[in-house]
């Protein structure tokens, strides 16, 4: 329990008791500053928060979204990074219906509160990674190209580092505005990506992509890099493609 600022006040005329009372502030502080850092090895540390899907709806056209009675269902992988003492929530977008509040029911259990969530990065502006974004008060948003607070909106150089560890990179292709995470983690780079929406790695083409040309080539030059893979309708698994080239066909495991 942290003493109140009375209390201290109090504790301070009290020279017997002064180094308990500062042993005690000091482990308050420690306490609520242990909950957002991996103590373990300093490396940042990915936890799914929420599984994202897409998938087709009997009788209704599925892909492309491009005709007027086009519906699917589809949900973003919503995420969480401790490094550094900061915390980043990822692509906070759509879920299925009654899904946000257990989402953040996890948070509180791990002892964070919305108000403690020090920058949300989405990995493009597509509604379905973005619904969310207003539940964390106090979060900056982070895009491919800008930090984005009240009514500042400052520019960030590509290869941004984020918080420790977990840099922004972009990637444009499905849309002009993607960008896709490195973070350095315990078990090596993983790449945090919209480059492939399923653990399958597909779609190979992306049937609403802007750029299919520049998605293969962003593609090619990061998969390669990373030891685990994370696409963002999707869960984190190790990358069958680390220091290979992708052979550009859906993956079975
Ligand atoms: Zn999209
Ligand atoms: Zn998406």
């Amino acid at each position: 329990m942290c003493l109140s600022e009375e209390s201290q006040v109090k504790l301070k005329h009290l020279r017997p008791v002064l180094l308990m009372a500062a042993l005690l502030i000091s482990a308050c502080a420690e306490t609520s500053r242990s909950v957002h850092t991996n103590l373990t090895s300093g490396k940042a540390k990915v936890t799914l928060l929420y599984k994202g899907h897409v998938q087709p709806i009997e009788g209704k056209t599925f892909l492309p979204w491009s005709t007027h009675d086009g519906v699917r269902s589809l949900s973003t992988s919503v995420f969480l990074i401790e490094s550094g003492g900061k915390v980043l929530i990822g692509d906070p977008g759509e879920v299925r219906k009654g899904e946000w509040p257990k989402i953040m029911d996890k948070l509180a259990d791990m002892g964070i509160s919305p108000e403690d969530v020090d920058y949300v990065w989405i990995d493009h502006h597509h509604p379905d990674h973005t619904m969310h974004l207003g539940a964390f008060p106090n979060a900056p948003v982070v895009d491919f190209w800008s930090i984005y607070k009240d009514e500042i909106w400052s520019d960030h150089p590509d290869n941004f580092e984020i918080i420790p560890g977990v840099t922004v990179v972009r990637t444009p292709g499905h849309t002009e505005e993607d960008s896709s995470l490195l973070v350095d983690t315990d078990e090596g780079v993983m790449l945090i990506t919209h480059m492939w929406w399923h653990n399958n790695l597909t779609p190979v083409v992306d049937p609403v992509g802007e750029d299919q040309a520049s998605l293969d080539k962003y593609r090619k030059a990061l998969l390669r890099k990373a030891d685990l893979l994370f696409p963002t309708h999707g869960e984190i698994m190790k990358n069958p493609f680390k220091n290979k080239e992708w052979d550009g066909k859906p993956y079975t495991p």
